[in-house]
């Protein structure tokens, strides 16, 4: 292959997706997008003064993560940076991509796209200034590259860095592996749904030994911005709407990618993404704004990133959006004062892709110089792609806008990452490199891809037999839709350097099982994606006449979701809902498999369909997966992280939701209101619940709960506040397996706190297990509560417990209703046992 045919394979922010599938999937950067307006209003106030960059609290004792306070570790960057220039030192804190080797020369008279008036490029602003990425490797003034993979291209550029540079400091190479590199897994929101944070720290850590083969030592992943509403594209790479299982998932990542030393092989660091509150934008429209209370941002949209500092997370992504007016690359408060000075962050923070740039588009900054001082003296330590860094620093540190304190203390950031992750002792690719799906983890994928399917309907056929698992009698299988035998659409938004060529897909996984067990496949696509000609209809018509059972698969395809995927619709794409009423309307009996980056409105098919499997984008082993659990050879045992809709306009729609003053309460909203069903907070149209509530997924077999209750039922709120780190109570409650089947079920605890100062959600969840039960078995299974579980933010936005009320609920998912309840009380009565 020749080194520009490798070159196109990996330089992916120009080519379009199609190309890039034997290369790297990440980002797909349209020149057409290049130019984006710039605001030309700034506000006066905008332009203030630096602020002083707050000491690492690091330094002060309260490191997030040991390795990087390592005093050995502190010698070595101290030694080093004395020897540093301004500008090797500012090459830390520049990233680039890998462009290829010496750009053409700019056209004489042609001007940066910086400086080009009413547009700044927020696309690739490397190849419109001509940057060089291996000339700056190669003089020390490049630190990090992105998306730069393959042992052949980190390795080139490294040779540049390690034996050219003066100071031979290695580059950190990350990039977008967000779900698998080869050995592709399910999509975060499908890893989520199986609340199995063991198993997600499994399938980190094979994305680790993999990538690091091609160089990759530092994965912009996990994105822990909570999702309460679907529109959002990014949904899919996050866990779904609630803090709790977003910062379970979070620390199971940052385990899973770092372990307990990121020096050893196959380890990589983690970037947390993207700090911070990005989920919440506005009508779910990608980039937009976000504005809410910082009680919220407490609460719900920071609890995962802490959780995530906590488990030692190296490095942090500052993200695009604004917070409340500023956007959060330039957020002193959540950069400076939460993340080192509250939480003793002692890692770096990266830019996202241009967001030190986009503070024009923000309107916060008139001209670069402004942009670059804001971003790094808020706390933004590496520049990724703006080409600002390294172009304005120079002249803030001469003019005195920017003292040289604040650009050391960024670049020891940095340096403390690469010597803790041993770079400097083993900076090329490690191991023979992984260049397809592994076969030795093609099991451990395909648990990941059978624990994250949700069951979210499973009628009964005539004779009151469920639909699912299929039973033995079905010989003659139709399968049906565009993702039945769709390779690449298995992958999912950001498939790593995964390829179509590993994928089985459902089809195959149904052809290989007739092969052994006996019976016939017959396949028919029906409709494209996104389609409008019904031309294939009579096909699939037919083959599902000709057969026991349908199965459709639909949904969206991977690029319907993930970075600029929001969408303002969220019904089946094209005619995929008439081909699907189609199918009905034979009288067979349909499983619908649904593939989408998250929840979509299934209105019509819950009232139609028998038996709904929300797949997600299982991965690698998608087919394997989905028979396995068609077949019930596996018991289906995920859990939806979101609420779905029953209609569109009821996002953002969360389980997790303030009360409000007219709760609709023994009002049946399925019916238009009248006499005095109306001054209720609902709609006239449409029930305010989900269609399938937050946690909720079926099994082919049925639990049931009883002896919920709590180990005390009254505490005082002197204990209540002394010890933050000690279980206070427990709630307990027996759970059975009333079905034929051995089954895993998810127990969920949830919590509401009454009468507080501030009200709080009407419940949200505080635990939960996965638990394994034989037919006919119980198992008590408990959950320990303590101050993290029961403490709500009040007016001064500190965490606190006051004498309220609690109800406890256990069950399986967000509707349980067998409860017990206890009191925090003022007075001093000690503790009491539960009656
Ligand atoms: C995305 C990030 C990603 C980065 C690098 C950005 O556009 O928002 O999530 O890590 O690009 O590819």
């Amino acid at each position: 292959m020749s080194r520009l045919n490798l070159l196109s394979r990996f330089s992916l922010m120009t080519a379009p997706r199609k190309l890039m599938d034997c290369g790297f999937r990440s980002l797909v950067r349209s020149a057409a997008l290049c130019l984006v307006p710039a605001l030309l209003y700034v506000s006066a106030g905008a332009q203030s003064a630096p602020t002083p960059h707050a000491h690492d609290s690091a330094r002060a004792g309260r490191a997030s993560n040991a390795q990087l306070s390592d005093p050995k570790i502190e010698a070595r960057v101290e030694k080093l940076l004395r020897q540093m220039t301004l500008d090797e030192k500012i090459g830390q804190l520049v990233q680039y991509n890998d462009t290829g080797e010496a750009p053409p020369p700019s056209p004489a008279g042609e001007k940066p796209a910086t400086e080009q008036a009413g547009g700044i490029a927020a696309v690739n602003p490397e190849t419109t200034n001509h940057v060089n990425a291996m000339e700056l490797a190669a003089t020390g003034r490049l630190g990090s590259m992105l998306n730069t993979v393959g042992a052949a291209r980190t390795n080139t550029y490294q040779h540049l860095a390690v034996e050219k540079s003066r100071l031979h400091i290695p580059l950190l190479f990350g990039a977008d592996v967000i779900h698998g590199f080869r050995t592709i897994y399910p999509v975060p929101l499908g890893l989520a749904a199986s609340f199995d944070p063991e198993m997600v720290s499994g399938v980190s850590r094979i994305s680790a030994e993999e990538a690091t083969t091609a160089g990759v030592r530092w994965f912009y992943s996990p994105m822990v911005d909570i999702s309460r509403d679907p529109r959002w594209g990014r949904t899919v790479e996050g866990a779904g709407e609630d803090p709790y299982l977003g910062a379970a998932m979070a620390r199971a990542y940052i385990r899973g990618y770092q372990g307990d030393d990121l020096s050893r092989p196959g380890y990589v660091a983690a970037s947390v993404k993207h700090f911070a509150a990005y989920g919440a934008a506005e009508a779910g429209r990608e980039y937009n704004t976000t504005d809410m209370s910082e009680i919220t941002l407490r609460q719900v949209y920071l609890v995962p990133y802490h959780a995530a500092v906590e488990a030692g997370a190296a490095t942090m992504m500052s993200a695009f959006n604004a917070l409340d007016g500023v956007p959060a690359s330039a957020n002193p408060f959540l950069l400076s004062k939460v993340l080192r000075g509250e939480w003793g962050f002692n890692g770096f923070v990266v830019s996202d892709y241009t967001a030190v740039m986009e503070l024009m588009n923000h309107g916060i900054a008139l001209d670069a110089a402004t942009a670059t001082r804001k971003a790094l003296t808020a706390g933004v330590d590496v520049d990724m792609m703006s080409h600002f860094y390294d172009t304005q620093l120079p002249g803030l540190i001469r003019s005195g806008q920017v003292p040289m304190s604040v650009v050391d203390e960024a670049v020891r950031r940095v340096l403390r990452v690469k010597f803790a992750t041993g770079l400097f002792e083993h900076p090329y690719a490690e191991g023979s490199e992984v260049t397809a799906a592994v076969p030795a983890h093609r099991p451990i994928v395909r648990k990941a891809a059978q624990e994250s399917l949700v069951l979210l309907k499973n009628g009964k056929l005539e004779g009151g037999v469920a639909l699912l698992p299929l039973s033995n009698s079905v010989k003659r299988v139709a399968v049906i839709g565009p993702l039945a035998d769709n390779t690449g659409e298995m992958i999912g938004a950001w498939g790593g350097a995964g390829s179509d060529r590993d994928i089985i897909t459902l089809r195959q996984a149904l052809e290989e099982r007739a092969k052994q067990m006996g019976g016939a496949v017959v396949f028919a696509n029906g409709t494209d994606i996104v389609g409008t000609s019904q031309n294939g209809f009579a096909e699939a018509v037919q083959v599902a006449q000709s057969a026991d059972v349908a199965i459709l698969a639909l949904g969206e395809s991977s690029v319907m979701s993930g970075e600029a995927g929001s969408r303002a619709y969220l019904d089946l794409p094209g005619n995929q809902q008439q081909l699907l009423e189609a199918v009905v309307a034979t009288g067979k009996p349909v499983v619908l498999i649904i593939f989408s980056g998250r929840p979509l409105v299934l209105d019509w098919a819950a009232k139609h369909v028998p038996a709904i499997l929300e797949a997600w984008y299982p991965g690698t082993e998608a087919g394997h997966a989905l028979t396995d659990v068609l077949y019930g050879d596996v018991s289906p045992s995920g859990k939806s992280p979101m609420s779905f809709p029953r209609a569109l306009g009821q996002e953002p729609l969360y389980y997790n939701h303030f009360p409000t003053g007219r709760p609709p309460t023994g009002i049946d909203l399925s019916k238009p209101p009248g006499g005095d069903s109306r001054f209720f907070s609902r709609y006239i149209d449409v029930p305010n619940d989900a269609l399938f509530a937050f946690g909720h997924g079926l099994s082919d077999t049925t639990f049931a709960y009883k002896d919920v209750k709590v180990s005390k039922a009254s505490i005082g709120l002197t204990e209540a506040l002394h010890d933050r780190s000690a279980p206070l109570l427990k709630a307990t409650a027996t759970v059975t397996n009333t079905g034929t089947r051995t089954a895993t079920e998810v127990v969920q605890c949830y919590v509401q706190n009454l009468g507080a100062s501030i009200e709080q959600p009407v419940r949200s969840l505080k635990g939960f297990a996965r638990v394994s039960l034989a037919a006919g078995e119980s198992k008590e299974v408990s959950f320990d509560l303590g101050f993290n579980e029961l403490s709500f933010y009040d007016l001064k936005n500190l965490p606190t417990i006051e004498a309220t009320h609690y109800t406890v609920w256990v069950g399986g998912s967000s509707l349980a209703d067998q409860k017990a309840t206890f009191e925090i009380s003022s007075t001093s009565k000690g503790v009491q046992r539960a009656r």
